[in-house]
Formats: C-alpha cells, structure tokens, sequence
C-alpha cells in the first residue's frame, strides 16, 4: 500500500489512507495530510451533477483513499447518509434565500449539527481501516468537544464493533440541550464526562492523554490503542470536502449559477475544519473564489486572517455560539502548510511558538496567500441575535446562533467590499439546540424549563422541533460524572478497565 498521507510537521513520516484514519494524529504532532491533493477531471461537476449525494461521496472520496474499494465506499456512504439517517433526502439542502444568496443547511443528521456529516461516515472509515491495517486492538476514542462533536461522535460510534468511545466535554461551554443530548447518550461503548474548563482546557487535556506513554502503554497490555475522532482526523475533514462539491452541483443543476462560474462561501468557524474542507475542495478544482471565515466574539482567525499574526493571549468568551468558542484552531496547521508551499520546518516552527507563546506571525508569503484566499469578520452576541430576529421576520428562515455569525460577516462582507458573487452561507445547526438564544433574539423574555423550551420555539415560530431532539425528552440521564482536567487519565483508565 502506498504511503500517501504525511505529517505537515514531517513530510517524511509517512503512512497510508487507512494508517492515517486509525491514528488519527501523526506521533510527531502533525496533522496526516494527503500527499498529493488531487485534481477533479474537468468533466467532474458536469459528472456529479447528477448524482446522489451518496454518489457524490464516493465519487469525491474516491481519490483519496487508496486501499478502499468503491464498492466499500459505496456502503458506508449507504450507511451514513441513506436509510433516513438523515431528515432530508438531499442529505445537505442548498436553501434559497436571495437570487445571490445562498444556504448550505447541513444539520439534517441525527444530532442536528453539522458534526454528523462527518462522524456519520468516520466510524466506518476508521473500523475499515482498522481492519486493513490488522489492528487486532479495540480502538477507544477519546474526545474533545465543544458540544456538537461529543454528541455527533457518540452518536456515529454507538455499539460499533471494536470501538469504545469517551467524550470530554467543558462543563461550562456547552447549552442545555447540547448536554443532555450527551449525558442521555445509549450504547454499550460509550462514556460521557464533563471536565472543569473551557473547550480548549479539554482539548488540551485530551491531547495529554495521547501523548502520555505510560498511559499508552499500559492501554496497550489491556488491548485498547486510544485514537481520535477531533476534526484533526483526516476521516473528519475529507466527508467534509464532499458537501462543498455537492452544493456547487446543486446550484449549477437548479440554474442559480452558469457552468464554471465561481461562488463564494461564508463558513462559521472554530477548529477551521469546515472552511479548510472549502479550501480543500477549491483546490480539488470546485469554481470557489473567495473564502469567507465568521468567527464569534473568540476572533483570533479574524485577526490572523487580517494581521498575519496569530495570537490566543486574549480574554476568552463564552458566546451564544459555544461550537465556536475556540482560540486554538487545530486545523489552521493544515492551512499553513499548503501556504508555505508544504514546508514542515516552518510548520514546526510556528506550532512549537504557539506552544510556548501562545502566538506566532507568518511570512510574508504566507501573509500574501492569506488574503488572496480569505476574508474574515466576526460577529458579537448582541449582533447575532440581531441577525437571527432579521432572518426570522425578513426571510421567515430560523437560524441557529453560529449560522446567524456567518450571515452577519457575509452582510459586512458585502458592504464593505460590494461583491456580490452568488455566495453559499453554511448554516451547521438546528436552530433548535440553542432555544434560549433564539427565544431572547425573537424577544421572547420567558423560557419555560427544560425541555419544554423545544415546544415553545415551535409555538413561537410554527418550525417543527426535529425528530431527534423531540426524542430527548422519553430519554434518561446516564452519565452524571465530571472531573478537574487532572483527572481525566483516570476517567480513561477507569472506562477501559
Ligand atoms: C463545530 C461547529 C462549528 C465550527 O466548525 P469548525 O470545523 O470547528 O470550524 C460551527 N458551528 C457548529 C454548530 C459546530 O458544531
């Protein structure tokens, strides 16, 4: 098998498509990235067009994963995203807002966040892998999250043969729902606990465990290996390349754009997973021009996207937007490693700053790129809220927080700039695991408790709440557990008895 994937901290360090999925993480710290990025015939979207999504994944993952046969790929994509997994048949819905303005709902899947499209299919991928690297261990995932995540990985890797799955999420980052979603979670595999802390304290946490070897080792002697299912995986951002491709196709096919012309797209961002599968796909040969990254109040790729420094020694908020509140974007390194023109050292460099520093400023190539590449803008609480009400009462379109950031920097955008290129506004929730900052933005004062909030955004508005969150409320608590950062090798220690 070919050793097509490396570390953006070593290009030497090599492994295959199926090493890279079940490791998740180079040993060196690095990022396992594609050799060779590979380039859509010039027939592709004409092709694609008119697929299935389901095609269109195998189509577009094809390429990239060397050792897996179509055959297989055309499984798991069934898997995945056929068989009413996900509520929509489109699976990733372009919606139409205006004649230039569009949006890419991606919340279709079973936890109603856009994780789902990716950690749908993952678990497949990974348990493949698996098996083509002869891995006879039972692999354990652990996790970080940020509140979607956690769900959507627990979610695709319930009662996974040879899996076992641990969540960490911050106990003071995640909304309502978002955790009861994850403490109710079922499955013979999983696990679920809160650790004292922001996001990134639990990333951070996680990250020590992988690189503990005594821990390593002794979860070796028990027969677990510990491997991740953090958008740092390669199986996470290459599904993740598909809807971007799939939506192109979608607008070309519906005659919102003609062929070859070229859109923007505005992307909510955090861990730069999202926007880096955009960038991935534009480079794949997707008509993409310019790439547009909203963060939230937590701006440290605004600033690096305007500066070229990038700098986490800032106040950390904890938004409206939780999935976003993130000041170490983890797939940034990719990022920089396609624009220093793959140059590892200087990867190397900039992540061991940050590790010390907490900050680092590139080039000036690489400030060049940048700009070429992207816009950035962010969006505070109180303007996201503004948002979300505009949508509702000019559109008639509920929107959740993270996708009102996109929206709001994409307005900004085009103010400032007057482009108005037919753009694609990914919208990555249901609006429905965030009542309480809808209610608020709609002017609604008095929430009722609990769950019974779901109702009353559905009588507020006349939006059915999603199949899966109405669900919640016949489910109960399982896991009540939480613990300091310190204690989280012991919470792995204790699952993997
Ligand atoms: C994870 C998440 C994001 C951020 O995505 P990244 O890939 O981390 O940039 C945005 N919105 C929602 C709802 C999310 O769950």
């Amino acid at each position: 098998m070919t050793m097509n994937y490396l570390s953006t901290r070593n290009k030497d360090l090599r492994m295959s498509a199926s090493q890279a999925i079940a490791k998740g993480l180079a040993p060196d710290g690095g990022l396992m990235t594609p050799a060779v990025l590979p380039r859509l015939p010039a027939s592709a979207v004409e092709t694609m067009k008119e697929m299935s999504y389901q095609q269109r994944v195998v189509y577009i993952m094809n390429s990239f994963l060397e050792g897996f046969a179509a055959s297989e790929l055309t499984a798991y994509a069934a898997e995945a995203y056929g068989g009413g997994k996900f509520s929509h048949e489109d699976v990733a819905p372009v919606r139409k807002l205006d004649d230039n303005t569009y949006c890419l709902e991606l919340w279709h899947g079973p936890t109603c966040a856009f994780k789902d499209m990716a950690l749908q299919v993952l678990p497949h991928l990974l348990t493949a892998s698996l098996e083509k690297n002869d891995e006879k261990k039972t692999v354990c995932i652990l996790v970080a999250t940020s509140g979607d995540t956690g769900k959507a990985a627990l979610e695709g890797f319930r009662n996974v043969d040879k899996t076992k799955i641990l969540v960490f999420y911050p106990k003071d980052g995640v909304s309502e729902i978002q955790e009861l979603q994850m403490v109710t979670q079922e499955g013979g595999n999983v696990s679920v606990s809160s650790v004292v802390g922001n996001f990134d304290d639990a990333q951070a946490g996680v990250k020590t465990l992988f690189s503990d070897e005594e821990l390593v080792a002794e979860l070796t002697q028990r027969g677990y290996f510990l491997s991740s299912a953090n958008s740092i995986n390669w199986g996470r951002v290459l599904p993740q390349i598909v809807y971007y491709a799939s939506a192109y196709c979608d607008l070309l096919k519906s005659g919102a754009i003609s062929k070859g012309e070229a859109i923007n797209v505005c992307v909510p961002t955090g861990n730069f997973g999202n926007i880096l599968a955009a960038y991935y796909a534009k480079v794949m040969g997707i008509p993409i021009n310019r790439l547009i990254c909203a963060s939230n109040q937590n701006n440290v790729l605004t600033d690096f996207i305007n500066t070229g420094t990038y700098d986490r020694n800032r106040t950390f908020y904890n938004t409206i937007s939780p999935s976003m509140d993130i000041l170490i974007s983890s797939n940034l390194e990719r990022m920089l490693f396609e624009l220093s023109g793959r140059d590892d050292k200087l990867v190397c460099e900039y992540m061991s700053q940050l590790a010390e520093y907490g900050s680092y400023r590139v080039d000036s190539s690489i400030r060049t790129k940048l700009k070429r590449e992207f816009n950035a803008g962010y969006c505070d609480d109180q303007q996201a809220r503004d948002m979300i009400a505009k949508m509702w009462n000019e559109q008639n379109y509920l929107i959740d927080p993270h996708t009102a950031v996109a929206f709001h920097v994409l307005e900004e955008y085009r103010e400032e700039t007057g482009d108005d290129t037919v753009t694609i506004a990914v919208s990555t929730a249901s609006p429905f695991k965030f009542c309480d900052s809808v209610l608020d933005a709609l002017g609604v004062k008095e929430h009722r408790a609990g769950l019974e909030i779901l109702d009353q955004l559905t009588e507020v508005t006349g939006v059915p709440t999603p199949a899966p969150l109405a669900r919640l409320k016949k489910r109960r608590r399982r896991f009540e557990g939480g613990v300091e950062k310190s204690a989280m090798k012991n919470c792995v220690l204790e699952f993997l008895k």
